[in-house]
Parts: structure tokens; C-alpha cells; sequence
């Protein structure tokens, strides 16, 4: 009787909110991410649409959402200072880690033109990643 019981009910998997049975792999995604904003769509597509090397993209979409693995972070945890190991002082953010560090400002000032260079270096992480993700960037 159990046995009978067992196999007459199985389980089944749907999205909350729907009856549903089937569904995609970008269906479940999206519920679960909610990636409903517009801007972060396009942003998500323009990463993986990028002619580079997976793990570049990776990285790309690893700052984008703030999810670098910095002393920021680490300190949160516990796990150290948020100091920046090579100029000191500061908390070492994504952004402090990719543009801001005096090491990482070196490297910009060279490809970046002087005039936009104010702009460049005012942006927040997410407007920054968006400007140099656009086809129209002017920076390099
Ligand atoms: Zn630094």
C-alpha cells in the first residue's frame, strides 16, 4: 500500500507563482537572480557578447556585480584588513582594485585622453563598468 502511495504522488518542480510544469533553464534563472531590470540585462548581455577570453568575462562580470574577492570584502569576514596591499591606506573596493589603486591609476592615465580623464575617474562602479562596456566608449 505504501509502496502503491509512493508512486501514485511524485514530486514535481514549478515556479512559485505558476502551475506551470515546464519551464527553462532562463525561466528558473531569472526567478531566482530576479534579473528584471532592464539596465542590468543589458549589461549581463554585453558581458557575455564580449570577444574575449571566458575567464576575462568572468572577471567582467565578477566586478560588475561587486563580487571581487578584495580585502574589502575579506575584512567584513573577518579575515584581515581592508587596507590595500600596495598603496596603503584605503579599503581595497572593486572599484579601489580596478581604477582607483595609485598602480592601477598609472596604468589608466597612459590610455586614457587627459580631457576625459575627470569623468573617468568619477564614475561609480556600475556607471564605470556600463561606460567601458558601451560600443561608443570614448576612453581608449
Ligand atoms: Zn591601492
Amino acid at each position: 500500500m505504501i509502496a502503491e502511495l509512493c508512486f501514485k504522488f511524485f514530486d514535481e518542480f514549478f515556479i512559485e507563482g505558476t502551475s506551470e510544469t515546464w519551464y527553462s533553464v532562463k525561466d528558473v534563472y531569472t526567478e531566482l537572480v530576479r534579473v528584471d531590470d532592464a539596465v542590468e540585462v543589458v549589461r549581463w548581455k554585453r558581458i557575455w557578447k564580449l570577444q574575449v577570453q571566458q575567464r576575462v568575462k568572468s572577471f567582467v562580470c565578477l566586478l560588475a556585480h561587486g563580487r571581487m574577492w578584495t580585502n574589502f570584502q575579506r575584512s567584513i569576514r573577518g579575515l584581515g584588513s581592508a587596507a590595500c596591499d600596495i598603496c596603503g591606506g584605503v579599503a581595497e573596493t572593486d572599484i579601489h582594485l580596478i581604477r582607483d589603486c595609485t598602480k592601477a591609476m598609472e596604468v589608466w592615465c597612459q590610455h586614457v585622453p587627459p580631457l576625459l580623464q575627470q569623468v573617468f575617474f568619477s564614475l561609480n562602479l556600475e556607471d564605470w563598468v556600463d561606460a567601458n562596456l558601451s560600443v561608443d566608449s570614448k576612453w581608449i
